[in-house]
């Protein structure tokens, strides 16, 4: 069982998950992140009564003993990833309350994924959501349980969400990062992209004006079915993916999931471009063809 001492000498987010990891070698998902947390020296997990904060943590000066707080209103795996992130807090040593003696979270801090060299702050909170992400859908366990289910597929982050009792906001973003096939997921409210999670390799996303999905994106013209995605279907690329001057945009699939009060997933994976295009066997063949082929892989 993991002790803080498994723990010294390391600070990184991936350190640390990687030496829990370590003394839990038998660790499966869902991640028991209650258990971990008090094995680390979390004496309690409170309900926060304001609406105000999604999180936080109060600790004594030298983080030997906390407790962590969480919004009340949170569904499970929302809170769950509160606690991991407030556990990262706890567990990382530079980690220090800016303003108060206590840290106190707000649901866009638990959305910071990049930051300033600068911005302390920021940074703090950075670390904190990769900490409690790399925790509770650790990659040595994805990617197997993501090889098992071949091609991308929005089912998969629905699959995540159930299996690892994460938000489907979470699963989507390490479905998109941790997946062989280059994918990236927006995630859309009324029309409107939020945010979108990609793989490290996909390709520069185009400008979208008003941050609108595009017209021609089947998020317009999907059945709107709440438990089953919509069919892979070529898309025009350029609508996605910014051109490059003199380069030729990859064949463009998209999938849409549509979910409760407005919200939807829409999954976009370009088709690999080979790096020799003198000998592409796909040459010769239509987009038509190739589509069929995909689906045909998929469904067969
Ligand atoms: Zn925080």
């Amino acid at each position: 069982m993991v002790t803080r001492d498994d723990l010294k000498g390391t600070g990184s987010p991936d350190g640390l998950v990687t030496r829990i990891l370590k003394a839990e070698p038998g660790l499966a998902y869902p991640i028991p992140i209650e258990d971990i947390a008090r094995q680390l020296g979390i004496k309690e997990i409170a309900e926060l009564e304001t609406e105000a904060f999604e999180g936080g943590l109060l600790m004594d000066s030298d983080k030997t003993n906390g407790v962590i707080l969480v919004n009340k209103a949170a569904r499970m795996g929302r809170r769950r990833f509160t606690i991991g992130h407030e556990l990262g807090h706890f567990c990382i040593p530079t980690h220090k309350p800016v303003r108060t003696d206590k840290f106190l979270c707000s649901r866009d801090d638990m959305r910071t994924w990049s930051a300033a060299e600068k911005d302390l702050y920021a940074r703090m909170e950075m670390e904190a959501n990769k900490f409690s992400a790399l925790l509770l859908i650790p990659p040595p366990l994805l990617r197997p349980y993501l090889v098992k289910m071949g091609d991308p597929n929005l089912t998969q982050v629905i699959a995540i969400h159930d299996d690892f009792e994460v938000s489907k906001d979470a699963a989507a973003r390490a479905f998109a990062q941790t997946h062989d096939g280059i994918v990236a997921v927006a995630v859309v409210n009324n029309g409107k992209v939020l945010r979108i999670y990609k793989h490290i390799k996909f390709p520069r996303i185009a400008p979208l004006p008003s941050n609108k999905v595009p017209t021609g994106s089947g998020y317009w013209s999907g059945a709107k079915n709440l438990t089953t995605p919509t069919e892979l279907r070529e898309v025009v690329a350029g609508q996605w993916l910014e051109s490059e001057w003199g380069k030729k945009l990859p064949d463009l699939y998209e999938q849409v999931l549509f979910q409760q009060a407005g919200f939807a997933l829409v999954m976009l994976w370009p088709e690999q471009v080979e790096e020799d295009d003198e000998d592409d066997p796909d040459e010769n063949r239509t987009a038509k063809q190739r589509l069929a082929e995909r689906v045909s892989r998929r469904y067969s």
